[in-house]
């Protein structure tokens, strides 16, 4: 038996979503559970919609998740020529022709089928005309190829690894189209070439081209090739759920990945939504190659689930060993507008220091960064939310604090702030949301003396001044 081959096969028409990703790792995984080879294909024969740009985010998005595929990736269109060669072959043997009918003539084949309730099919009128092809060309006509099913209502079966025998009439299917007027062969035909020639064993793709399968087949034997094995994959739905849009969509792997999810918590989130019920379980890579089995993929449509995927990243953050340096690789990599947090490492005691304080708990590594930037940089205050947080004794308060900051400078700890407190006989629960507000922005958040202890008194100083000058201002 040939070496199991799988191939990963996008349409550069678009970012890699969260569907896309899960049909490359799991055809991945398979390949690697069997010591496989694992293709990339680029199917870009749609020339109006593919985009070089979106080559570039396929690359990028299986880079990222360490989807590294065998050799160098196909490209379909460097492949017209060996398409245009089949096609030949199949015209010559009678299994496929020439048809000139033009688009009135299709769109009124449509209008009497649907008047006839039929399932709309060509009526190969050109089925048994002679049209010279040559001619065609010379005069520049417009012609496309199509396929000859010749399968007189023969059954076509196959075996879905997901969804178990699939049987079609071969009647259901149409003379379709091979190749396009453009020249340019159609995706069943050049899909299934490739698949032939890169020798695949297994197509792991979604279930969306279930109904594609039964014409595949039928080119396949045209060619006398071997019929490959088919795993279906229930694709996945946006959270409206519908079907994701590979144009417009939420679920763009890069912006996840540059929204502070690991690629760790995405590929478990996929794993699990097929595997594993337990939500806190989380696995690695070679566990999943181990226990990965197409035949346990749930049959129903998954809908994308933001929250279980945030729960899975929160467990994988707070178990990281070293999150300043998980933080440090993503604000390279992914986050740019971060990087000045680990500019030398200068401010790495400190970064710790509030991670350790956080217990690194946190959903996402930009929330994180997010939080440390506050305890580090300035930051405007809002002063809608400190009217709601002030009143005159807490501003006198602040005063007495500031006087305190200013004489005590570097020696000023907790202490000084808990005697402040008793001899204004205010409660730290009454000025904890306010001083929190003040100096990390946020009027939630860790126990407000371990927040002193790490936050610059210079800033401390500021902050508070700031809110005592517009005060006296009023
Ligand atoms: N190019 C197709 C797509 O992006 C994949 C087809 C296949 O895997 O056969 O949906």
């Amino acid at each position: 038996m040939n070496k199991i081959s799988t191939r990963f096969a996008p349409s550069p028409t678009g970012n890699l979503h969260l569907g896309s990703l899960r049909i490359a790792f799991y055809s991945w995984l398979f390949a690697k559970k069997y010591n496989g080879n694992f293709f990339l294909r680029i199917e870009n024969t749609d020339i109006k919609r593919s985009n070089i740009k979106y080559n570039n985010n396929i690359f990028n998005v299986l880079k990222i998740f360490n989807i590294i595929w065998n050799n160098k990736p196909v490209y379909q269109i460097d492949r017209i020529d060996r398409y245009n060669e089949i096609i030949k072959y199949l015209i010559d043997n009678n299994k496929a022709y020439i048809c000139i009918c033009n688009i009135n003539y299709l769109n009124d084949i449509k209008k009497k089928n649907i008047l006839l309730n039929k399932k709309n099919k060509y009526n190969k009128n050109c089925r048994y005309k002679y049209i010279d092809i040559k001619y065609l060309k010379k005069k520049n006509k417009n012609f496309v190829v199509r396929f000859k099913n010749n399968m007189n209502g023969e059954k076509i079966i196959f075996k879905d690894l997901i969804y178990g025998d699939i049987e079609i009439d071969s009647n259901e299917i149409d003379d379709f189209i091979i190749q396009r007027s453009n020249n340019i062969p159609t995706y069943n035909f050049c899909s299934v070439i490739d698949d032939c020639d890169m020798k695949i064993t297994h197509i792991i793709r979604g279930n969306d081209h279930i109904n594609n399968t039964p014409k595949q087949i039928s080119i396949i034997k045209s060619i006398n090739e071997n019929i490959p094995m088919y795993a279906h994959i229930p694709i996945m739905l946006n959270e409206d759920k519908k079907k994701i849009s590979k144009r417009y969509n939420n679920n763009n792997i890069i912006s996840i990945i540059n929204n502070g999810i690991l690629n760790k918590s995405l590929l478990n989130y996929i794993y699990k939504s097929d595997f594993e019920s337990n939500d806190n379980n989380i696995f690695n890579i070679n566990y999943m190659i181990k226990n990965f089995s197409l035949n346990k993929i749930k049959k129903n449509y998954k809908i994308i689930d933001m929250k279980k995927i945030i729960n899975i990243n929160k467990i994988i953050i707070k178990n990281t060993n070293n999150l300043y340096y998980e933080l440090k690789k993503y604000s390279e990599k992914y986050n740019r507008k971060f990087l000045c947090l680990f500019k030398n490492d200068i401010y790495r005691k400190k970064i710790e220091k509030i991670l350790n304080l956080y217990n690194n708990n946190f959903n996402t590594l930009k929330e994180s960064l997010n939080i440390i930037k506050k305890f580090i940089f300035n930051f405007k205050l809002d002063f809608n939310i400190i009217n709601n947080l002030i009143n005159k004794k807490k501003i006198y308060f602040l005063i007495k604090l500031i006087k305190l900051v200013i004489k005590e400078k570097n020696n000023f700890n907790t202490k000084f702030i808990k005697d402040e407190l008793e001899k204004n006989s205010l409660k730290l629960r009454n000025i904890s949301k306010l001083l929190r507000y003040i100096l990390i922005n946020n009027c939630n958040g860790p126990n407000i003396f371990k927040i002193i202890e790490i936050i610059n008194k210079k800033k401390i100083y500021l902050n508070i001044k700031k809110i005592i000058n517009f005060y006296n201002k009023k």
